[in-house]
């Protein structure tokens, strides 16, 4: 049973959700506060964190910061409306998704496991196939409408990355952390650049995209044209 920890300062909330998730199978700790969140995410080491981002001790994105310097759990943010800035700064501080206020319980239970089933995905040795994209991760080839294309090493993983999860916007914090090992360090222009160089090699750009679709302030997904 995955153990999740909810940090949530509202009362009502907290408790109607605590109902709600151990009720679809989540065993289920709350905190009231950002520091006895953090202390329990230390102690337990939860399979996931809900944390909202609105709490009365700490700033949430400040707590990711320092949840994330201690651990990798992986968290999903709560946040209080539809904030594109508040949503783009949680990402960057290391949020693997989030979800906006008010929200259904089944809507969060489904970003659960969505995010818990990325975190147990297999290594990828597979073939990914996206539209008339196929991406051999064993071999390293791309082969986009039969013709193979010529990708450098960071393209190639790139594309392989995005290939593996069709649909799902990933972040640049993640493809940085993810394909070039590296902290994200917020004016960071090295993805654009090599999205910018993939889309060319897949015959597309930004302004009619076909494959690679930029989600403004979030991050990139890929997708067969339609
Ligand atoms: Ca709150």
């Amino acid at each position: 049973m995955p153990q999740l920890l909810l940090v949530e300062d509202d009362p009502a909330i907290r408790t109607a959700l605590a109902r709600a998730l151990s009720e679809r199978g989540h065993g289920v700790r709350t905190e009231p506060t950002g520091m006895a969140g953090l202390q329990a995410a230390v102690d337990d080491r939860p399979d996931l964190v809900v944390l909202d981002l609105g709490l009365p001790d700490v700033d949430g994105c400040v707590l990711l910061s320092m949840l994330r310097a201690v651990s990798d759990v992986p968290v999903i943010v709560a946040t209080a409306r539809d904030d594109e800035r508040e949503t783009v700064r949680a990402l960057d501080a290391g949020a693997d998704d989030y979800i906006v206020k008010p929200f259904a319980a089944e809507h969060l239970d489904a970003r659960i496991r969505a995010v818990l089933r990325r975190g147990t995905a297999a290594e990828p040795t597979a073939t990914f196939a996206v539209g008339a994209l196929s991406v051999d991760v064993r071999a390293r080839t791309a082969v986009l409408e039969g013709r193979p294309l010529d990708l450098t090493r960071l393209e190639f993983d790139l594309l392989a990355h995005l290939a593996a999860r069709p649909g799902v916007v990933v972040s640049k914090k993640e493809l940085l952390a993810d394909v070039w090992h590296q902290p994200y360090g917020g004016a960071d222009k090295t993805v654009d650049v090599h999205l910018s160089w993939l889309r060319r090699k897949l015959g597309e750009s930004a302004s009619a995209p076909r494959y690679l679709h930029s989600v403004r302030g979030v991050g990139v997904k890929l997708l067969a044209p339609p």
